[in-house]
Formats: structure tokens, sequence, C-alpha cells
């Protein structure tokens, strides 16, 4: 079985439908209130999808108090039906501005205290801004999850020695970044995603089941068979959201 841990179904211009087909079990990943409602939606339809709900760190700039207030109580309302929370986390690649990164940061910091409140892991984005999402993150006590980590050595060995996960996108090897993760980061702390419909491996908008590429290109990487790392990444996902 496949493994795609983070995409978002309910930004796709193709169908659900299609975005989901094939043997692969996926995380859809909510980004404000709104997605998050079409995230659960989603999980009720199809039985290969897992709710993860959020606030993407840029929305979370345009958030009032009392949106962020709505999103947590909708996300705590609905712990039930979801295996994580996310996509959430800093981002100063798209914010710049110093009062908005700190209102960024404050964000995040709910979101972390909400999940170790509800026990559930945490999916991270953290673009240019790997300092500050680890130092936030020492108070996570939940599995927590780098999505798309492009940290430096240093770095992506203090999230290891913390216990911490990684999601390594469908278009990998096009990536600097991405690919000295996938190449740090043992097979049983890695899983795999597409975030789709961002990153497409080939032409056209990305889909779950595209998340072969990465795993074709892992087994290269770590020298292993296909099946052995699609096994691997499989039992590391069940072990973090199997719960
Ligand atoms: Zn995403």
């Amino acid at each position: 079985m496949l493994v795609d841990a983070h995409c978002h179904i309910d930004l796709c211009k193709s169908s659900a439908q299609e975005v989901v087909s094939g043997e692969v079990i996926i995380i859809t990943n909510g980004v404000d209130l709104k997605s998050n409602k079409k995230v659960l939606s989603y999980a009720k339809i199809f039985p290969n999808v897992r709710a993860a709900l959020g606030l993407y760190p840029t929305h979370a700039i345009d958030a009032s108090v009392e949106d962020l207030v709505e999103v947590i109580k909708f996300i705590e309302q609905n712990k039930k039906k979801i295996v994580a929370i996310g996509e959430v986390g800093i981002d100063f690649y798209h914010i710049t501005d110093a009062k908005e990164m700190k209102k960024e940061v404050a964000a995040f910091k709910k979101m972390i205290t909400l999940a170790n409140k509800i026990n559930k892991p945490l999916i991270v984005h953290s673009r240019k801004a790997t300092d500050a999402a680890l130092d936030v993150l020492k108070t996570a006590k939940v599995p927590v999850i780098m999505h798309c980590f492009d940290g430096n050595e240093l770095q992506t060995h203090e999230a290891m020695k913390r216990g911490y996960y990684f999601t390594i996108p469908a278009n990998f090897w096009t990536r600097k970044g991405f690919k000295k993760t996938a190449r740090r980061v043992p097979i049983d702390r890695l899983l795999t995603e597409t975030d789709s419909p961002y990153l497409s491996p080939i032409e056209g908008e990305n889909r779950s089941e595209n998340v072969r590429y990465a795993i074709e290109k892992l087994a290269e990487l770590k020298d292993m068979t296909y099946r052995k790392v699609e096994d691997q990444i499989y039992q590391n996902f069940m072990k973090i959201f199997n719960k």
C-alpha cells in the first residue's frame, strides 16, 4: 500500500475521485476553516482518505483572533474524526514582515498546544524557518512530521534526535534540499507525500498515486527494493497514525 501523508484534495482542480484513486492511503490536510470542513467530507466519502485539520501559516496572518478561536474549536469538536493536526507551521519565505512573522509563530504555538491537548500528531510546514520551527516545537509532546523539510544537516539531526518523521515529496530528487533530507534520514523515519496539487513529478496536476515515483527514487537512494521501501513507509505510517 502506498502512502500519501500530505496532500490537499480540496485545492485540486481535478475531481477528488481522480486525485485519490489507486492503492494509496492518504492524509488530506486542511489550510483554514473552510478547507477543514471539506477535508472532513473527503474522509467521510473515501475509505482510503484520512483527515488532518489545520491552519496554513500564511492564512494565520489573515485570521482574526475570533477566526483562530473558531478554527481551534472546530478541530477540537472533530478530534475523533482526524488523525493529525496539519497543515500548520511557520513560513518565513512568504512572510517577511516582523509583525506578521510574530503572528505566525503565535498561531503555530496555539496549534501545538491544541495537538498536545487532544493528543494528535503535528504535520508541520516550515519554509525558511527551520530554527524558529524547531524552537517552538520543543513544547510538542506528540509525534512531529516535518513536511517538505529542507533544513541543513545540523537541523536535520536535531529533528531526528527528537524522534521526528519527514515526508518526502513525489518530486524530491528534483530539489536539492529535499534530496538531502531523503539521503540523511533513515528509512524508518520517512514517509512519502505529494503535497498535491503542488510538486508534481510529471506533467499535469499532482495526484496521490504519484508517490510511487518517490518510492522508486528512494529505492535507488537507499539501495533497497521498491517493495521493501513501500512496506517500510506503510509501517511507519501505521505506527504514527493508526492509533
Ligand atoms: Zn501542503
